[in-house]
Protein backbone atom coordinates (compact mmCIF):
# COMPACT_ATOMS: atom_id res chain seq x y z
CA UNK A 1 0.00 0.00 0.00
CA UNK A 2 1.38 3.29 -0.89
CA UNK A 3 2.00 5.85 1.87
CA UNK A 4 -1.43 7.90 3.27
CA UNK A 5 -1.24 11.22 2.59
CA UNK A 6 -4.34 13.07 3.75
CA UNK A 7 -5.63 16.77 3.94
CA UNK A 8 -7.28 19.14 5.89
CA UNK A 9 -8.32 21.24 3.26
CA UNK A 10 -10.43 24.65 4.94
CA UNK A 11 -11.61 27.15 3.61
CA UNK A 12 -10.57 30.29 4.84
CA UNK A 13 -14.24 31.86 5.30
CA UNK A 14 -13.98 32.48 9.19
CA UNK A 15 -12.73 30.78 12.52
CA UNK A 16 -12.58 27.16 12.35
CA UNK A 17 -15.81 25.68 13.73
CA UNK A 18 -16.69 22.22 15.68
CA UNK A 19 -17.15 19.98 12.78
CA UNK A 20 -14.25 21.38 11.00
CA UNK A 21 -12.48 20.26 14.01
CA UNK A 22 -13.37 17.20 13.60
CA UNK A 23 -12.57 16.73 10.26
CA UNK A 24 -9.52 17.61 10.92
CA UNK A 25 -8.67 15.41 13.94
CA UNK A 26 -9.91 12.52 12.13
CA UNK A 27 -7.73 13.40 8.78
CA UNK A 28 -4.87 13.94 10.98
CA UNK A 29 -5.47 10.44 13.04
CA UNK A 30 -5.86 8.67 9.87
CA UNK A 31 -2.61 9.60 8.59
CA UNK A 32 -0.58 9.34 12.49
CA UNK A 33 -2.22 5.84 12.46
CA UNK A 34 -0.47 4.96 9.71
CA UNK A 35 2.57 6.76 9.62
CA UNK A 36 0.88 9.01 7.30
CA UNK A 37 1.88 12.62 6.17
CA UNK A 38 -0.75 14.90 7.11
CA UNK A 39 -1.30 18.20 4.36
CA UNK A 40 -2.67 21.26 5.34
CA UNK A 41 -3.92 23.02 2.11
CA UNK A 42 -6.15 26.47 1.93
CA UNK A 43 -9.25 26.30 -0.29
CA UNK A 44 -9.47 30.44 -0.71
CA UNK A 45 -10.82 30.11 -4.97
CA UNK A 46 -13.79 31.59 -3.57
CA UNK A 47 -12.76 35.42 -2.43
CA UNK A 48 -15.66 36.34 -2.02
CA UNK A 49 -16.13 34.58 1.26
CA UNK A 50 -12.86 34.79 2.28
CA UNK A 51 -12.61 36.63 5.99
CA UNK A 52 -9.07 38.76 6.12
CA UNK A 53 -7.30 36.61 8.98
CA UNK A 54 -9.12 33.54 8.75
CA UNK A 55 -5.89 31.84 7.71
CA UNK A 56 -3.64 32.62 10.94
CA UNK A 57 -6.77 31.76 12.75
CA UNK A 58 -6.69 28.01 10.98
CA UNK A 59 -3.24 27.73 12.02
CA UNK A 60 -3.78 28.70 15.61
CA UNK A 61 -7.07 27.01 16.26
CA UNK A 62 -4.91 23.39 14.91
CA UNK A 63 -2.04 24.27 16.92
CA UNK A 64 -3.80 24.55 19.85
CA UNK A 65 -5.68 21.33 18.99
CA UNK A 66 -1.92 19.67 18.85
CA UNK A 67 -2.95 18.67 15.06
CA UNK A 68 0.80 19.46 13.26
CA UNK A 69 1.13 19.25 9.45
CA UNK A 70 3.53 17.97 7.60
CA UNK A 71 2.92 19.96 4.70
CA UNK A 72 1.50 23.07 4.27
CA UNK A 73 1.60 26.91 3.49
CA UNK A 74 4.04 27.24 6.11
CA UNK A 75 6.27 24.80 6.32
CA UNK A 76 6.40 24.15 2.49
CA UNK A 77 6.55 20.78 1.16
CA UNK A 78 7.36 18.85 -2.37
CA UNK A 79 3.75 19.45 -3.70
CA UNK A 80 3.07 23.30 -2.89
CA UNK A 81 1.83 25.55 -2.98
CA UNK A 82 -1.00 24.89 -0.56
CA UNK A 83 -2.81 27.58 -0.91
CA UNK A 84 -4.79 27.76 -4.17
CA UNK A 85 -5.06 30.70 -5.05
CA UNK A 86 -1.32 30.49 -5.56
CA UNK A 87 -2.05 27.26 -8.02
CA UNK A 88 -4.13 29.56 -9.86
CA UNK A 89 -2.28 28.89 -13.21
CA UNK A 90 -2.24 25.34 -13.33
CA UNK A 91 -6.03 24.72 -13.40
CA UNK A 92 -7.03 25.82 -16.93
CA UNK A 93 -4.40 23.76 -18.51
CA UNK A 94 -6.12 20.73 -17.31
CA UNK A 95 -9.16 22.41 -17.84
CA UNK A 96 -8.74 22.77 -21.42
CA UNK A 97 -7.32 18.75 -21.60
CA UNK A 98 -11.07 18.06 -20.68
CA UNK A 99 -11.87 19.98 -23.11
CA UNK A 100 -10.12 18.12 -25.84
CA UNK A 101 -11.49 14.67 -24.37
CA UNK A 102 -15.31 16.09 -24.44
CA UNK A 103 -15.27 16.01 -20.93
CA UNK A 104 -15.90 19.50 -20.45
CA UNK A 105 -16.46 23.10 -22.48
CA UNK A 106 -16.24 26.33 -22.24
CA UNK A 107 -19.46 28.30 -21.86
CA UNK A 108 -20.33 31.54 -22.92
CA UNK A 109 -23.82 32.18 -21.13
CA UNK A 110 -24.33 35.69 -19.24
CA UNK A 111 -25.49 36.15 -15.74
CA UNK A 112 -28.72 37.19 -17.55
CA UNK A 113 -29.10 34.24 -20.02
CA UNK A 114 -28.87 32.04 -17.66
CA UNK A 115 -31.25 33.79 -14.71
CA UNK A 116 -33.75 34.25 -17.57
CA UNK A 117 -33.65 30.40 -18.31
CA UNK A 118 -33.80 29.65 -14.45
CA UNK A 119 -36.54 31.47 -14.04
CA UNK A 120 -38.36 29.60 -17.15
CA UNK A 121 -37.91 26.56 -15.55
CA UNK A 122 -39.40 27.49 -12.36
CA UNK A 123 -42.05 28.56 -13.57
CA UNK A 124 -42.41 25.10 -15.61
CA UNK A 125 -41.91 23.37 -11.82
CA UNK A 126 -38.39 22.34 -12.93
CA UNK A 127 -34.91 22.82 -10.99
CA UNK A 128 -32.62 24.76 -13.44
CA UNK A 129 -29.71 22.87 -14.85
CA UNK A 130 -27.29 24.00 -17.15
CA UNK A 131 -28.47 22.91 -20.39
CA UNK A 132 -25.56 22.30 -22.46
CA UNK A 133 -26.63 25.08 -25.05
CA UNK A 134 -22.64 25.91 -25.42
CA UNK A 135 -22.24 21.93 -25.89
CA UNK A 136 -23.48 22.86 -29.63
CA UNK A 137 -21.50 25.59 -30.36
CA UNK A 138 -18.00 24.34 -33.09
CA UNK A 139 -14.53 24.17 -31.80
CA UNK A 140 -13.78 27.12 -33.87
CA UNK A 141 -16.23 29.12 -32.65
CA UNK A 142 -15.42 28.39 -28.89
CA UNK A 143 -11.78 29.50 -30.08
CA UNK A 144 -12.74 32.24 -31.80
CA UNK A 145 -14.81 33.75 -29.42
CA UNK A 146 -12.28 32.84 -26.47
CA UNK A 147 -9.79 34.33 -28.12
CA UNK A 148 -11.24 37.40 -28.51
CA UNK A 149 -11.70 37.92 -24.88
CA UNK A 150 -15.25 37.03 -24.54
CA UNK A 151 -15.89 36.07 -20.85
CA UNK A 152 -16.12 32.28 -21.08
CA UNK A 153 -15.95 29.67 -17.76
CA UNK A 154 -15.20 25.98 -18.83
CA UNK A 155 -17.88 23.55 -17.69
CA UNK A 156 -18.14 19.80 -16.52
CA UNK A 157 -19.50 17.77 -20.05
CA UNK A 158 -21.90 15.02 -17.36
CA UNK A 159 -22.86 12.48 -19.85
CA UNK A 160 -26.52 12.31 -20.14
CA UNK A 161 -27.38 9.11 -19.68
CA UNK A 162 -26.06 6.17 -17.21
CA UNK A 163 -24.84 6.90 -13.41
CA UNK A 164 -21.81 8.07 -11.75
CA UNK A 165 -20.77 6.85 -8.97
CA UNK A 166 -18.03 6.08 -5.40
CA UNK A 167 -17.38 4.26 -3.12
CA UNK A 168 -17.36 5.62 0.39
CA UNK A 169 -15.57 4.19 3.36
CA UNK A 170 -18.65 5.12 5.63
CA UNK A 171 -21.69 4.99 3.40
CA UNK A 172 -20.85 2.36 0.83
CA UNK A 173 -22.08 2.90 -2.95
CA UNK A 174 -23.19 6.18 -3.41
CA UNK A 175 -24.54 6.90 -7.54
CA UNK A 176 -26.85 9.00 -9.02
CA UNK A 177 -28.26 9.02 -12.40
CA UNK A 178 -25.95 11.59 -14.75
CA UNK A 179 -29.45 13.10 -16.22
CA UNK A 180 -30.04 14.28 -12.61
CA UNK A 181 -26.30 16.08 -12.57
CA UNK A 182 -25.40 19.64 -13.59
CA UNK A 183 -22.97 20.29 -15.75
CA UNK A 184 -21.27 22.41 -12.85
CA UNK A 185 -18.55 25.11 -13.88
CA UNK A 186 -14.96 23.98 -13.21
CA UNK A 187 -13.09 27.31 -14.10
CA UNK A 188 -14.92 30.54 -13.40
CA UNK A 189 -14.60 33.76 -15.55
CA UNK A 190 -12.31 35.01 -13.68
CA UNK A 191 -9.96 31.99 -14.28
CA UNK A 192 -9.64 30.47 -10.99
CA UNK A 193 -11.42 27.03 -10.57
CA UNK A 194 -13.88 26.26 -8.57
CA UNK A 195 -13.76 24.02 -5.36
CA UNK A 196 -15.59 21.17 -7.72
CA UNK A 197 -12.46 21.18 -9.77
CA UNK A 198 -9.94 22.31 -7.60
CA UNK A 199 -10.33 20.00 -4.65
CA UNK A 200 -9.74 16.78 -8.08
CA UNK A 201 -6.75 18.27 -9.59
CA UNK A 202 -5.11 19.16 -6.26
CA UNK A 203 -5.99 15.91 -4.66
CA UNK A 204 -4.66 14.41 -7.42
CA UNK A 205 -1.14 16.63 -7.79
CA UNK A 206 -0.64 15.96 -4.00
CA UNK A 207 -0.72 12.40 -4.36
CA UNK A 208 -3.99 12.28 -1.82
CA UNK A 209 -4.92 8.99 -0.43
CA UNK A 210 -7.71 9.04 1.56
CA UNK A 211 -10.42 12.13 1.46
CA UNK A 212 -12.39 12.88 4.18
CA UNK A 213 -15.04 15.77 4.68
CA UNK A 214 -18.17 16.48 5.56
CA UNK A 215 -21.37 14.49 3.99
CA UNK A 216 -21.91 17.82 2.42
CA UNK A 217 -19.99 16.84 -0.54
CA UNK A 218 -21.65 13.78 -0.74
CA UNK A 219 -23.94 14.03 -3.56
CA UNK A 220 -21.34 15.67 -5.42
CA UNK A 221 -18.50 13.04 -5.36
CA UNK A 222 -19.78 11.00 -8.32
CA UNK A 223 -19.61 14.21 -10.38
CA UNK A 224 -15.63 14.25 -9.31
CA UNK A 225 -15.26 10.44 -10.28
CA UNK A 226 -16.57 11.35 -13.75
CA UNK A 227 -13.72 14.01 -13.60
CA UNK A 228 -11.01 11.38 -12.34
CA UNK A 229 -12.34 9.02 -14.82
CA UNK A 230 -11.62 11.72 -17.74
CA UNK A 231 -8.26 12.14 -16.97
CA UNK A 232 -7.31 8.78 -16.39
CA UNK A 233 -6.37 9.22 -12.38
CA UNK A 234 -7.10 6.94 -9.76
CA UNK A 235 -9.48 8.10 -7.67
CA UNK A 236 -8.58 8.60 -3.74
CA UNK A 237 -10.76 6.52 -1.18
CA UNK A 238 -13.16 8.89 0.36
CA UNK A 239 -14.48 9.12 3.74
CA UNK A 240 -17.31 11.35 4.34
CA UNK A 241 -17.94 12.37 7.80
CA UNK A 242 -21.74 13.05 9.03
CA UNK A 243 -22.18 16.30 10.44
CA UNK A 244 -22.19 17.46 13.98
CA UNK A 245 -25.50 18.75 14.88
CA UNK A 246 -26.65 21.01 18.08
CA UNK A 247 -29.66 18.53 18.94
CA UNK A 248 -32.06 16.18 16.80
CA UNK A 249 -32.66 18.98 14.03
CA UNK A 250 -30.81 21.51 13.80
CA UNK A 251 -26.66 21.81 13.05
CA UNK A 252 -24.67 23.49 15.31
CA UNK A 253 -23.55 26.53 13.77
CA UNK A 254 -21.70 29.59 14.93
CA UNK A 255 -24.15 32.10 13.58
CA UNK A 256 -26.58 30.74 15.81
CA UNK A 257 -24.48 30.77 18.89
CA UNK A 258 -23.02 27.64 19.23
CA UNK A 259 -19.21 28.15 20.25
CA UNK A 260 -16.57 27.58 18.17
CA UNK A 261 -13.80 25.85 19.44
CA UNK A 262 -11.79 29.44 20.39
CA UNK A 263 -14.56 30.41 22.17
CA UNK A 264 -14.71 26.99 24.05
CA UNK A 265 -10.96 27.55 25.25
CA UNK A 266 -11.59 31.29 26.20
CA UNK A 267 -14.67 29.89 28.02
CA UNK A 268 -12.20 27.52 30.20
CA UNK A 269 -12.45 23.87 28.48
CA UNK A 270 -9.34 22.29 28.54
CA UNK A 271 -8.12 21.72 24.93
CA UNK A 272 -7.62 17.72 25.83
CA UNK A 273 -11.29 17.74 26.74
CA UNK A 274 -12.56 19.50 23.95
CA UNK A 275 -10.10 17.04 21.82
CA UNK A 276 -11.52 13.48 23.73
CA UNK A 277 -14.76 14.93 23.55
CA UNK A 278 -14.98 15.74 19.67
CA UNK A 279 -13.36 12.71 19.11
CA UNK A 280 -16.34 10.55 20.00
CA UNK A 281 -18.93 12.95 18.11
CA UNK A 282 -19.37 9.99 15.65
CA UNK A 283 -16.24 8.02 16.80
CA UNK A 284 -16.51 4.82 19.12
CA UNK A 285 -13.41 2.57 20.39
CA UNK A 286 -15.71 -0.24 19.86
CA UNK A 287 -15.74 -0.62 24.05
CA UNK A 288 -16.92 1.62 26.66
CA UNK A 289 -12.78 3.39 27.66
CA UNK A 290 -14.01 7.45 27.35
CA UNK A 291 -10.60 8.69 28.28
CA UNK A 292 -7.91 9.15 25.61
CA UNK A 293 -5.37 11.35 25.00
CA UNK A 294 -4.16 12.74 21.42
CA UNK A 295 -1.50 9.87 21.14
CA UNK A 296 -4.00 7.60 22.96
CA UNK A 297 -6.80 8.27 19.80
CA UNK A 298 -3.65 7.19 17.15
CA UNK A 299 -3.39 4.42 18.76
CA UNK A 300 -7.27 3.64 19.20
CA UNK A 301 -8.59 5.22 15.99
CA UNK A 302 -10.39 3.06 13.43
CA UNK A 303 -12.36 4.07 10.62
CA UNK A 304 -14.41 1.03 11.18
CA UNK A 305 -15.02 2.59 14.63
CA UNK A 306 -16.99 5.26 12.51
CA UNK A 307 -20.89 6.04 12.44
CA UNK A 308 -22.94 7.15 9.90
CA UNK A 309 -25.56 8.79 12.03
CA UNK A 310 -24.84 12.79 12.45
CA UNK A 311 -23.33 13.24 16.14
CA UNK A 312 -25.06 15.04 18.53
CA UNK A 313 -22.82 17.78 20.47
CA UNK A 314 -23.91 17.83 23.50
CA UNK A 315 -22.26 20.61 25.75
CA UNK A 316 -23.43 18.71 29.28
CA UNK A 317 -21.17 15.92 28.44
CA UNK A 318 -18.33 18.30 27.35
CA UNK A 319 -18.65 19.70 30.47
CA UNK A 320 -18.26 16.41 32.24
CA UNK A 321 -15.67 16.02 30.25
CA UNK A 322 -13.38 18.81 31.16
CA UNK A 323 -14.76 18.29 34.88
CA UNK A 324 -12.82 15.35 35.05
CA UNK A 325 -9.39 16.47 33.20
CA UNK A 326 -9.87 19.32 35.66
CA UNK A 327 -9.53 17.02 38.63
CA UNK A 328 -6.80 15.55 36.88
CA UNK A 329 -4.26 18.17 36.66
CA UNK A 330 -1.89 18.30 38.83
CA UNK A 331 -2.35 20.81 41.69
CA UNK A 332 0.20 23.30 40.27
CA UNK A 333 -0.87 23.32 36.65
CA UNK A 334 -4.40 23.90 38.17
CA UNK A 335 -3.12 26.63 40.16
CA UNK A 336 -1.54 27.90 37.25
CA UNK A 337 -4.45 27.69 35.08
CA UNK A 338 -6.66 29.23 37.38
CA UNK A 339 -4.64 32.26 38.60
CA UNK A 340 -6.06 34.51 35.96
CA UNK A 341 -9.71 33.47 36.76
CA UNK A 342 -9.21 34.32 40.44
CA UNK A 343 -7.72 37.65 39.86
CA UNK A 344 -10.80 38.32 37.73
CA UNK A 345 -13.19 38.04 40.90
CA UNK A 346 -10.42 39.04 43.16
CA UNK A 347 -8.45 41.62 42.18
CA UNK A 348 -6.90 44.12 44.76
CA UNK A 349 -7.34 41.77 47.62
CA UNK A 350 -4.88 39.54 49.11
CA UNK A 351 -5.82 35.74 49.67
CA UNK A 352 -4.10 32.73 49.92
CA UNK A 353 -4.27 31.17 45.57
CA UNK A 354 -2.63 27.98 46.27
CA UNK A 355 -5.33 27.43 49.32
CA UNK A 356 -8.19 28.72 47.50
CA UNK A 357 -7.13 26.26 44.49
CA UNK A 358 -6.69 23.16 46.78
CA UNK A 359 -10.47 24.01 47.45
CA UNK A 360 -12.07 25.19 44.18
CA UNK A 361 -10.28 21.96 42.02
CA UNK A 362 -12.84 19.27 42.62
CA UNK A 363 -15.91 22.19 42.44
CA UNK A 364 -14.59 23.45 38.90
CA UNK A 365 -16.39 22.40 35.44
CA UNK A 366 -15.57 25.15 33.07
CA UNK A 367 -12.75 27.89 34.63
CA UNK A 368 -15.68 30.94 33.43
CA UNK A 369 -17.49 29.74 36.53
CA UNK A 370 -14.90 30.17 38.93
CA UNK A 371 -14.77 34.22 38.97
CA UNK A 372 -18.62 34.28 40.41
CA UNK A 373 -17.79 31.11 42.91
CA UNK A 374 -15.09 32.89 44.45
CA UNK A 375 -16.31 36.76 44.10
CA UNK A 376 -18.08 36.43 47.70
CA UNK A 377 -14.15 36.41 49.24
CA UNK A 378 -13.81 40.20 48.09
CA UNK A 379 -17.74 41.30 48.35
CA UNK A 380 -19.97 40.01 50.48
CA UNK A 381 -23.10 39.65 48.44
CA UNK A 382 -26.30 40.30 49.58
CA UNK A 383 -28.02 37.10 51.08
CA UNK A 384 -31.80 36.26 52.93
CA UNK A 385 -31.68 35.98 55.94
CA UNK A 386 -34.00 32.63 55.87
CA UNK A 387 -31.00 31.18 54.61
CA UNK A 388 -29.51 30.54 58.54
CA UNK A 389 -32.68 28.22 58.77
CA UNK A 390 -31.56 24.87 57.88
CA UNK A 391 -33.33 21.82 59.31
CA UNK A 392 -30.36 19.07 59.08
CA UNK A 393 -27.88 21.50 60.71
CA UNK A 394 -30.19 21.87 63.57
CA UNK A 395 -29.80 25.97 62.79
CA UNK A 396 -32.93 28.56 63.11
CA UNK A 397 -32.45 32.17 63.10
CA UNK A 398 -32.72 32.46 66.37
CA UNK A 399 -29.80 29.56 67.26
CA UNK A 400 -27.47 31.22 64.50
CA UNK A 401 -27.55 34.47 66.34
CA UNK A 402 -26.77 32.94 69.55
CA UNK A 403 -24.27 30.93 67.76
CA UNK A 404 -22.51 33.97 66.05
CA UNK A 405 -22.14 35.86 69.13
CA UNK A 406 -20.50 32.43 70.68
CA UNK A 407 -17.92 32.01 68.10
CA UNK A 408 -17.40 36.09 67.75
CA UNK A 409 -14.75 35.82 70.66
CA UNK A 410 -13.46 32.44 69.80
CA UNK A 411 -12.18 33.74 66.81
CA UNK A 412 -11.11 36.97 68.20
CA UNK A 413 -8.94 35.07 70.34
CA UNK A 414 -6.72 33.73 67.80
CA UNK A 415 -3.51 34.58 67.41
CA UNK A 416 -1.60 33.76 64.73
CA UNK A 417 -4.64 33.35 62.27
CA UNK A 418 -4.10 30.15 60.54
CA UNK A 419 -6.12 27.45 59.64
CA UNK A 420 -5.20 24.35 62.10
CA UNK A 421 -5.44 27.07 64.94
CA UNK A 422 -9.08 28.36 63.74
CA UNK A 423 -10.28 24.54 63.42
CA UNK A 424 -8.42 23.67 66.64
CA UNK A 425 -10.02 26.94 68.56
CA UNK A 426 -13.44 26.59 66.98
CA UNK A 427 -13.78 22.56 67.49
CA UNK A 428 -12.85 22.90 71.70
CA UNK A 429 -14.83 25.91 71.66
CA UNK A 430 -17.78 24.19 70.43
CA UNK A 431 -17.00 20.38 71.84
CA UNK A 432 -17.01 22.26 75.55
CA UNK A 433 -20.29 24.63 74.96
CA UNK A 434 -22.12 21.09 74.15
CA UNK A 435 -23.74 22.52 70.78
CA UNK A 436 -23.70 20.41 67.72
CA UNK A 437 -20.79 21.46 65.35
CA UNK A 438 -23.66 22.21 61.69
CA UNK A 439 -25.26 24.34 64.85
CA UNK A 440 -22.35 26.64 64.92
CA UNK A 441 -21.10 25.92 61.57
CA UNK A 442 -23.78 26.60 59.31
CA UNK A 443 -24.86 29.89 60.04
CA UNK A 444 -20.52 31.01 60.66
CA UNK A 445 -20.03 30.15 56.91
CA UNK A 446 -23.89 32.17 55.41
CA UNK A 447 -22.10 35.05 57.77
CA UNK A 448 -18.89 34.92 55.97
CA UNK A 449 -20.33 34.04 52.37
CA UNK A 450 -23.41 34.59 52.06
CA UNK A 451 -23.77 31.39 50.15
CA UNK A 452 -25.58 27.69 50.71
CA UNK A 453 -22.70 26.21 49.23
CA UNK A 454 -18.77 26.98 48.87
CA UNK A 455 -15.35 26.21 48.26
CA UNK A 456 -14.32 24.92 51.44
CA UNK A 457 -16.80 25.31 54.63
CA UNK A 458 -16.59 27.84 57.82
CA UNK A 459 -13.12 27.30 58.72
CA UNK A 460 -10.93 27.25 54.81
CA UNK A 461 -13.12 30.08 54.22
CA UNK A 462 -12.53 32.09 57.73
CA UNK A 463 -8.60 31.85 57.47
CA UNK A 464 -8.97 32.98 53.59
CA UNK A 465 -10.98 36.17 54.49
CA UNK A 466 -8.29 36.73 57.04
CA UNK A 467 -9.38 37.92 60.99
CA UNK A 468 -10.37 41.84 60.36
CA UNK A 469 -12.46 40.43 57.54
CA UNK A 470 -13.95 37.34 59.32
CA UNK A 471 -14.75 39.44 62.47
CA UNK A 472 -16.32 42.36 60.38
CA UNK A 473 -18.48 40.12 58.29
CA UNK A 474 -19.65 38.58 62.05
CA UNK A 475 -20.70 41.40 63.47
CA UNK A 476 -22.55 42.77 60.31
CA UNK A 477 -24.59 39.32 60.78
CA UNK A 478 -25.13 39.93 63.62
CA UNK A 479 -26.68 43.17 63.62
CA UNK A 480 -29.28 41.91 60.57
CA UNK A 481 -30.41 38.88 62.81
CA UNK A 482 -31.18 41.50 65.95
CA UNK A 483 -32.63 43.51 63.41
CA UNK A 484 -34.99 41.16 62.76
CA UNK A 485 -35.89 39.95 65.75
N1 LIG B 1 -12.77 23.69 1.37
C1 LIG B 1 -13.82 22.79 1.72
C2 LIG B 1 -14.52 23.32 2.94
O1 LIG B 1 -13.97 24.12 3.66
C3 LIG B 1 -13.21 21.47 2.11
C4 LIG B 1 -13.83 20.31 1.49
C5 LIG B 1 -12.79 19.19 1.34
O2 LIG B 1 -12.16 18.86 2.36
O3 LIG B 1 -12.62 18.69 0.27
O4 LIG B 1 -15.65 22.94 3.17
Amino acid sequence: MPQVRTRFAPSPTGYLHLGGLRTALYTWLLARKNDGVFILRIEDTDQEREVPGAVDLIYQSLRQAGLDWDEGPDVGGPVGPYVQTQRKDLYLPYAMQLVEKGAAYPCFCTKEELDARREEATKRGETFKYDKHCLSLSREEAKQRMAAGEPYVIRQNVPTTGTAGFDDMLYGHVEAPCDTLDDNVLIKADGLPTYNFANVVDDHLMGITHVTRGTEYLSSAPKYNLLYAAFGWTPPLYLHLPVVMKDATRKLSKRHGDPSFEDLLDMGYLREAIINFIALLGWSPGDDREFFTLQELVQAFDTKGLSKSPAIFNMDKLTWFNTEYIRKLSEEEYLAMVTPWFDKALDGISIDYPRLAQLMQGRTEVFNRVPDMVRFLKEMPPYELDLYANKKQKSTLESSLASLQFVRPVLEAIDPWQESAIHDALMTAIAQSGRKNGTVLWPLRIALSGLQSTPGGAIEIAWLLGKQECLCRIDQAVAALQWQE
